[in-house]
Protein backbone atom coordinates (compact mmCIF):
# COMPACT_ATOMS: atom_id res chain seq x y z
CA UNK A 1 0.00 0.00 0.00
CA UNK A 2 0.97 3.39 -1.05
CA UNK A 3 2.03 6.11 1.61
CA UNK A 4 -1.34 7.90 2.36
CA UNK A 5 -1.56 11.73 3.65
CA UNK A 6 -5.12 12.77 4.59
CA UNK A 7 -5.77 16.28 4.07
CA UNK A 8 -5.41 17.20 8.25
CA UNK A 9 -1.33 15.42 7.35
CA UNK A 10 -0.95 18.07 4.55
CA UNK A 11 -2.36 20.73 6.43
CA UNK A 12 -5.22 21.38 4.02
CA UNK A 13 -7.80 24.43 5.00
CA UNK A 14 -11.62 23.03 5.09
CA UNK A 15 -13.70 23.34 1.69
CA UNK A 16 -15.81 26.34 0.98
CA UNK A 17 -18.25 23.82 -0.21
CA UNK A 18 -18.54 20.38 -1.71
CA UNK A 19 -20.72 18.26 -3.54
CA UNK A 20 -21.39 13.90 -3.10
CA UNK A 21 -19.50 12.29 -5.45
CA UNK A 22 -22.09 11.02 -8.31
CA UNK A 23 -23.02 7.24 -7.91
CA UNK A 24 -22.37 6.76 -11.50
CA UNK A 25 -18.97 7.46 -12.43
CA UNK A 26 -17.46 6.53 -15.71
CA UNK A 27 -14.05 6.36 -14.80
CA UNK A 28 -11.41 8.03 -13.56
CA UNK A 29 -9.21 11.39 -15.10
CA UNK A 30 -5.63 11.69 -15.05
CA UNK A 31 -3.82 15.30 -14.46
CA UNK A 32 -0.76 16.42 -14.29
CA UNK A 33 0.53 19.73 -12.74
CA UNK A 34 1.90 21.41 -15.37
CA UNK A 35 5.22 22.85 -14.20
CA UNK A 36 8.26 21.10 -13.26
CA UNK A 37 7.88 19.55 -9.34
CA UNK A 38 10.51 18.87 -6.98
CA UNK A 39 9.66 15.57 -5.05
CA UNK A 40 10.83 16.46 -1.59
CA UNK A 41 7.70 18.34 0.02
CA UNK A 42 4.89 16.79 -1.69
CA UNK A 43 2.68 18.09 1.17
CA UNK A 44 4.23 21.53 0.88
CA UNK A 45 2.89 21.29 -3.02
CA UNK A 46 -0.43 20.62 -2.19
CA UNK A 47 -0.67 23.76 0.61
CA UNK A 48 0.26 25.87 -2.31
CA UNK A 49 -2.21 24.06 -5.31
CA UNK A 50 -5.17 24.70 -2.66
CA UNK A 51 -4.22 28.32 -2.09
CA UNK A 52 -3.54 28.69 -6.04
CA UNK A 53 -7.09 27.28 -6.42
CA UNK A 54 -9.55 28.33 -3.73
CA UNK A 55 -7.54 32.49 -4.00
CA UNK A 56 -8.44 34.95 -6.76
CA UNK A 57 -8.98 34.42 -10.12
CA UNK A 58 -10.22 30.86 -9.70
CA UNK A 59 -12.38 30.87 -6.22
CA UNK A 60 -12.88 27.40 -6.57
CA UNK A 61 -14.37 25.74 -3.62
CA UNK A 62 -11.31 23.77 -2.66
CA UNK A 63 -8.28 22.87 -4.97
CA UNK A 64 -9.63 20.83 -7.35
CA UNK A 65 -8.53 17.07 -7.37
CA UNK A 66 -9.99 14.22 -5.85
CA UNK A 67 -6.82 12.74 -4.55
CA UNK A 68 -2.74 13.92 -5.42
CA UNK A 69 -0.23 11.10 -5.96
CA UNK A 70 3.37 12.06 -5.74
CA UNK A 71 6.59 10.60 -7.18
CA UNK A 72 7.51 8.50 -4.30
CA UNK A 73 3.94 6.33 -4.56
CA UNK A 74 2.61 8.81 -1.95
CA UNK A 75 -1.44 9.27 -2.20
CA UNK A 76 -2.90 13.08 -1.04
CA UNK A 77 -6.04 12.95 0.06
CA UNK A 78 -7.57 16.14 -2.27
CA UNK A 79 -11.45 16.81 -1.92
CA UNK A 80 -11.78 13.11 -1.41
CA UNK A 81 -13.38 10.15 -3.10
CA UNK A 82 -16.70 10.93 -1.90
CA UNK A 83 -17.18 14.25 -3.60
CA UNK A 84 -17.11 15.94 -6.51
CA UNK A 85 -14.18 17.46 -8.02
CA UNK A 86 -13.55 20.66 -10.25
CA UNK A 87 -10.43 19.61 -11.99
CA UNK A 88 -11.91 17.74 -15.13
CA UNK A 89 -13.10 21.30 -17.49
CA UNK A 90 -16.71 20.93 -17.15
CA UNK A 91 -19.89 19.81 -14.98
CA UNK A 92 -20.44 16.77 -17.08
CA UNK A 93 -16.74 15.72 -16.86
CA UNK A 94 -16.63 16.72 -12.94
CA UNK A 95 -19.61 14.39 -12.58
CA UNK A 96 -18.45 11.57 -14.84
CA UNK A 97 -14.90 11.10 -13.42
CA UNK A 98 -12.61 11.49 -10.36
CA UNK A 99 -9.23 13.46 -11.22
CA UNK A 100 -6.57 12.32 -9.85
CA UNK A 101 -3.38 14.96 -9.82
CA UNK A 102 -0.14 13.48 -10.63
CA UNK A 103 2.93 15.44 -8.89
CA UNK A 104 4.88 16.12 -12.14
CA UNK A 105 5.54 18.07 -15.03
CA UNK A 106 5.31 17.53 -19.01
CA UNK A 107 9.60 16.89 -19.02
CA UNK A 108 9.14 14.20 -15.91
CA UNK A 109 8.38 10.44 -16.51
CA UNK A 110 6.17 8.99 -13.36
CA UNK A 111 8.06 6.69 -11.70
CA UNK A 112 7.29 2.99 -11.16
CA UNK A 113 6.01 4.04 -7.76
CA UNK A 114 3.66 6.48 -9.13
CA UNK A 115 2.27 4.15 -11.70
CA UNK A 116 1.28 1.58 -8.95
CA UNK A 117 -0.43 4.19 -7.00
CA UNK A 118 -2.23 5.31 -9.67
CA UNK A 119 -3.03 1.38 -10.48
CA UNK A 120 -4.16 0.54 -6.44
CA UNK A 121 -6.74 4.55 -6.13
CA UNK A 122 -7.98 2.69 -9.38
CA UNK A 123 -9.12 -0.37 -8.44
CA UNK A 124 -10.16 1.40 -5.23
CA UNK A 125 -12.58 3.21 -7.15
CA UNK A 126 -13.80 0.27 -9.25
CA UNK A 127 -14.18 -1.74 -6.05
CA UNK A 128 -16.88 0.67 -5.29
CA UNK A 129 -18.39 1.72 -8.79
CA UNK A 130 -17.48 -1.29 -10.81
CA UNK A 131 -19.02 0.40 -13.75
CA UNK A 132 -16.48 2.96 -13.25
CA UNK A 133 -13.59 1.03 -15.62
CA UNK A 134 -13.15 4.34 -17.80
CA UNK A 135 -9.13 5.67 -17.43
CA UNK A 136 -8.74 8.97 -20.00
CA UNK A 137 -6.32 12.11 -19.48
CA UNK A 138 -7.37 15.51 -18.83
CA UNK A 139 -6.91 15.82 -22.96
CA UNK A 140 -9.34 13.54 -23.87
CA UNK A 141 -12.06 15.33 -22.53
CA UNK A 142 -11.34 18.52 -23.82
CA UNK A 143 -8.30 20.43 -25.56
CA UNK A 144 -5.35 20.39 -23.52
CA UNK A 145 -1.76 19.57 -22.86
CA UNK A 146 -2.62 17.71 -19.57
CA UNK A 147 -1.60 15.03 -18.27
CA UNK A 148 1.57 15.59 -20.74
CA UNK A 149 3.18 13.12 -23.21
CA UNK A 150 4.66 10.72 -21.07
CA UNK A 151 1.05 10.17 -18.85
CA UNK A 152 -0.52 9.98 -21.86
CA UNK A 153 1.29 7.37 -23.99
CA UNK A 154 1.58 5.22 -20.49
CA UNK A 155 -2.61 5.56 -20.74
CA UNK A 156 -2.70 4.64 -24.42
CA UNK A 157 -0.33 1.42 -23.26
CA UNK A 158 -2.89 0.65 -20.50
CA UNK A 159 -0.19 1.09 -17.46
CA UNK A 160 -2.61 2.00 -15.13
CA UNK A 161 -5.19 -0.52 -15.63
CA UNK A 162 -4.82 -2.41 -12.17
CA UNK A 163 -2.86 -5.67 -12.68
CA UNK A 164 -4.68 -7.36 -9.23
CA UNK A 165 -1.37 -8.62 -8.42
CA UNK A 166 -1.40 -5.92 -5.67
CA UNK A 167 -5.06 -6.05 -4.40
CA UNK A 168 -6.00 -3.12 -1.97
CA UNK A 169 -6.14 -4.35 1.52
CA UNK A 170 -9.46 -3.77 1.95
CA UNK A 171 -10.71 -6.36 4.41
CA UNK A 172 -13.71 -8.66 4.18
CA UNK A 173 -16.58 -8.41 6.04
CA UNK A 174 -15.76 -11.32 8.03
CA UNK A 175 -12.32 -10.10 8.37
CA UNK A 176 -13.62 -6.58 9.86
CA UNK A 177 -16.58 -8.63 12.36
CA UNK A 178 -13.68 -10.49 13.41
CA UNK A 179 -11.44 -7.49 14.18
CA UNK A 180 -14.20 -5.49 15.55
CA UNK A 181 -14.90 -8.35 18.42
CA UNK A 182 -11.47 -8.60 18.56
CA UNK A 183 -11.20 -4.73 19.87
CA UNK A 184 -14.70 -5.33 22.16
CA UNK A 185 -12.89 -8.29 23.59
CA UNK A 186 -9.63 -5.80 24.32
CA UNK A 187 -11.67 -2.95 25.37
CA UNK A 188 -13.92 -4.87 27.58
CA UNK A 189 -10.37 -6.03 29.22
CA UNK A 190 -9.37 -2.68 29.78
CA UNK A 191 -12.42 -1.51 30.77
CA UNK A 192 -13.04 -4.10 33.58
CA UNK A 193 -10.84 -4.73 36.40
CA UNK A 194 -12.67 -7.73 37.58
CA UNK A 195 -12.41 -10.83 37.22
CA UNK A 196 -13.88 -12.33 34.10
CA UNK A 197 -17.41 -13.95 34.41
CA UNK A 198 -19.21 -16.41 32.71
CA UNK A 199 -21.32 -14.52 30.49
CA UNK A 200 -23.28 -17.68 29.39
CA UNK A 201 -24.98 -18.09 33.24
CA UNK A 202 -26.34 -15.00 32.21
CA UNK A 203 -30.20 -15.36 31.23
ZN1 LIG B 1 -5.72 18.57 -16.14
Amino acid sequence: MSKYLSRADWGAVPAVKSLPVSKRLRGVCLHYMGFHVNADDPARLARSIQRNHMAKPKEWWDLAYNELIAQDGTVLEGRGLMHRCGANGSTAHNRQYIAIGLMIGDDQEPSQEMIEAVQERIQLVRFFQSQATRIVGHSDLKPTSCPGKYVKALIRAGAFEPTGASPPAIPSIEERLAALEKRTIDLEGKVCKCPPSSKSSEP
